[in-house]
């Protein structure tokens, strides 16, 4: 679900540490809740081109919080590998 205001939220932003531009890109971001990690899929973020730093705008990461603390079902689980010494 994506706003028209949402699109192009990054672009002609520059980096506030090399100055580079920053492109908006959709990542896969783990986040931990208590002692579990879950994925959070098409994360829109900021990506600069130069050195890479990523910029979350203030309402994605607001939605992301009210997304895990709904604790909305979740769309399917994946599996981590465990190791074990
Ligand atoms: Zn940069």
């Amino acid at each position: 679900m994506k706003s028209k205001t949402e699109v192009g939220f990054w672009n002609g932003e520059r980096c506030e540490y090399c100055e580079g531009f920053i492109v908006e890109k959709t990542v896969d971001l783990p986040r931990r809740v208590g002692k579990r990690y879950v994925l959070i899929k098409n994360v829109p973020v900021g990506v600069c081109k130069e050195c890479g730093t990523r910029y979350f705008a203030a309402n994605i990461l607001k939605t992301i919080e009210a997304t895990i603390r709904a604790r909305r079902k979740a769309k399917r689980k994946i599996c981590m590998p465990v190791y074990s010494l």
